[in-house]
């Protein structure tokens, strides 16, 4: 568990920003990821009286709050009403409803970690991503950007014509980390399929064709880890991206 000898609420992005950088200080979001540290902060910047936790509506896009949690993106209506079960498929499997109630988007995303659902998820969706400093950059720039002290505070999803998603991961056990996971979109015949927990940084695909996907998923680094070895983390996507393509195609997955 970490210490912290301040706790402050910022009253504005911008505050929050300045505080952050020293080092010594910390954006706390959920808090779930950063209570497994050790570390002795000298203050937390607390980002919730800032109005972040929204889900909005425009005439191009949704634009989602850094403070928004996991069961949010995972009950929304509104994302529900544009990507049907999408939303629901990439949180479902994380932990159990309590942790989802906490932990948020910007967190996810701003951690940058290979293993994530959520990046996973939002990548294919042509996301832009809004930091105090950076100003609107996209996610996939963002994605491979390392570790940073800018603070991120919304996420725009462009709202695409006939767009289709599919959305697919695997485990060794139910809530455990993935051992893979792997999200698509198709648009106007083009497919972008990410597929992540599979090195450090996720990895953007295209194609026309799930052969296309298949062969440009073949020159990818898969790395071994604690939970699977890579030889099965490369047999893995190839299932998935299979799985994604015939949920795309309107079927049901095996
Ligand atoms: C036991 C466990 C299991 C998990 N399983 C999964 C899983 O299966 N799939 C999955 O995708 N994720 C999983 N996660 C990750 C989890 O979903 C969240 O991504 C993680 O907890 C971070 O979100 P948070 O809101 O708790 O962020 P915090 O813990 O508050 O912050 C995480 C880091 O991001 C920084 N940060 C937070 N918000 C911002 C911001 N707005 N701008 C800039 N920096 C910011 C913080 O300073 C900190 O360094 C798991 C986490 C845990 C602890």
């Amino acid at each position: 568990m970490y210490t912290a000898r301040n706790y402050v609420f910022a009253d504005s992005p911008e505050h929050a920003w300045e505080l952050n950088q020293k080092k010594t200080n910390t954006i706390l979001s959920g808090g779930c990821w950063l209570r497994l540290g050790r570390r002795r902060y000298d203050t937390l910047i607390d980002l919730s009286k800032l109005g972040l936790n929204q889900i909005e509506q425009t005439d191009t896009y949704l634009e989602l709050g850094a403070m928004v949690t996991l069961r949010q993106l995972e009950t929304s209506p509104l994302l529900a009403q544009y990507f049907g079960s999408y939303f629901s498929d990439c949180t479902k499997h994380i932990v159990g409803v309590q942790f989802r109630n906490c932990a948020t988007l910007g967190g996810s995303v701003a951690a940058r970690f290979g293993f994530s659902d959520i990046v996973t998820a939002l990548l294919p969706l042509n996301c832009q991503v809004h930091l105090v400093k950076a100003g609107w950059i996209p996610l996939t720039q963002y994605a491979a950007m390392p570790y940073d002290r800018d603070v991120l505070t919304h996420i725009r999803i462009p709202l695409q014509k006939q767009i289709q998603v599919a959305y697919q991961s695997t485990r060794n056990t139910q809530t455990d980390l993935p051992t893979l996971t792997c999200a698509a979109s198709c648009c106007d015949g083009r497919i972008s399929l990410a597929l992540g927990a599979r090195s450090s940084r996720s990895a953007l695909l295209h194609g026309n064709t799930q052969n296309d996907l298949l062969q440009e998923a073949e020159h990818l680094t898969y790395v071994e880890n604690m939970r699977v070895s890579s030889a099965y983390r490369r047999h893995l996507a190839k299932i998935l991206i299979q799985r994604v393509c015939t949920c795309l195609e309107g079927g049901q997955h095996p």
